[in-house]
């Protein structure tokens, strides 16, 4: 080994979901909406004057983020745009987790936030979901150095009452507490109306799973005005210009329509409680996803089993191979049609084993 590599910040990085590109494929791995943005966003797209691309993007994003507090009903001082909420997510671990106590998030979770947290080297302890893969709300009733989960959680899709979530955020005063809502749009209550009460709440969410958006990059964090100046004093420590004018214009499109948002997200809904009664039918047990997947287990069949003979016919779902996680498959909602197809191969799979 040679002496500089003693000064390489070392890490395990996460691992993405695949993104396999085949014209036949039936996507249902990486929790992608499968209706197309809202139309406006593709009139602003193709309307966009390249030449403006030769300057640099609004630093601040104001457009944006006026479009954003507009639609929630809050002030521009309480929202914080960002490259997708991984960025969002990355630049509060850094703002917000800087103490000497352990920060706590689940074991079975988002698989980015332990990257981030021996990225930064940020102390964590992982309290373990119940046997019905609910998060306690009891073990974050204690010291710690801040608090991070989503709600919905993934990849088990379950959700915290928010009763739960406004205990947590009261007893821990003291830290910061971040409900990542990536999937909050597909069912579940947002904790977003005890930002105003709490000063230690910080809500997370994206565009890229309820607004169709994954491709372009837009996360968003909201809370008190102060937590989003220390957010926006360590992102202009960072990288000012970190959304680019097409994510700008397009975002704000997307938030503009609402009846479009709501008319695909109750889609999604709806074909979501379909699939689960369906696969109920076939043997699958899971815990009732609020969210735009279902995370199940088979009586019989093996997870991975299933998921390689998926895979051979272009039916791509995610498996977790690691401890609990080990024999289920995480099933994202597609339309109507590819969770057709999807059930009548595993129902002929299974009949044929
Ligand atoms: C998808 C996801 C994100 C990241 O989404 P972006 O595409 O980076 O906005 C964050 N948290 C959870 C729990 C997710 O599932």
């Amino acid at each position: 080994m040679k002496n500089w590599e003693e000064n390489v910040r070392r890490v395990v990085p996460y691992t993405p979901g695949e993104q396999p590109n085949q014209p036949d494929m039936i996507k249902l791995n990486t929790n992608e909406n499968p209706y197309p943005p809202a139309p406006g966003v593709r009139r602003i797209l193709h309307e966009m004057n390249t030449d403006t691309l030769r300057l640099y993007p609004d630093p601040a994003a104001g457009d944006l983020v006026r479009a954003i507090a507009s639609y929630y009903h809050l002030d521009e001082s309480q929202v914080f745009v960002g490259v997708g909420s991984d960025d969002v997510l990355a630049m509060c671990f850094l703002t917000f987790f800087n103490g000497k106590k352990p920060i706590l998030f689940p074991d079975i979770t988002y698989s980015f936030y332990d990257v981030w947290a021996d990225l930064f080297r940020i102390p964590y302890e992982r309290p373990l979901l119940d046997e019905d893969f609910r998060i306690r709300k009891d073990d974050y009733l204690r010291e710690n150095g801040g608090i991070i989960f989503p709600n919905p959680n993934a990849p088990t899709g379950v959700e915290m009452p928010l009763k739960d979530i406004e205990e947590i955020v009261k007893a821990n005063q003291d830290s910061i507490v971040i409900i990542d809502e990536a999937y909050v749009d597909f069912g579940a209550v947002s904790a977003l109306p005890l930002i105003g009460k709490y000063d230690n709440l910080l809500v997370v969410q994206t565009f890229s799973k309820s607004r169709s958006l994954a491709g372009m990059r837009i996360g968003l964090a909201m809370g008190s005005p102060v937590l989003i100046k220390y957010l926006n004093d360590v992102k202009y420590s960072f990288n000012s210009y970190t959304m680019d004018r097409t994510a700008l214009a397009a975002g704000v499109e997307a938030v503009r329509d609402e009846a479009y948002f709501r008319e695909t997200c109750s889609k999604i809904i709806e074909t979501r409680e379909w699939t689960k009664e369906e696969l109920k039918k076939l043997g699958f047990s899971f815990g009732d996803s609020r969210a735009n997947f279902i995370f199940a287990a088979h009586e019989t069949c093996p997870a991975e089993e299933l998921f390689r003979a998926l895979r051979e016919q272009h039916i791509y779902v995610r498996y977790f191979p690691k401890g609990r996680t080990s024999n289920h498959l995480r099933i994202t909602i597609g339309t109507r049609e590819e969770m057709k197809t999807f059930l009548a191969f595993v129902k002929k799979y299974l009949s044929n084993r």
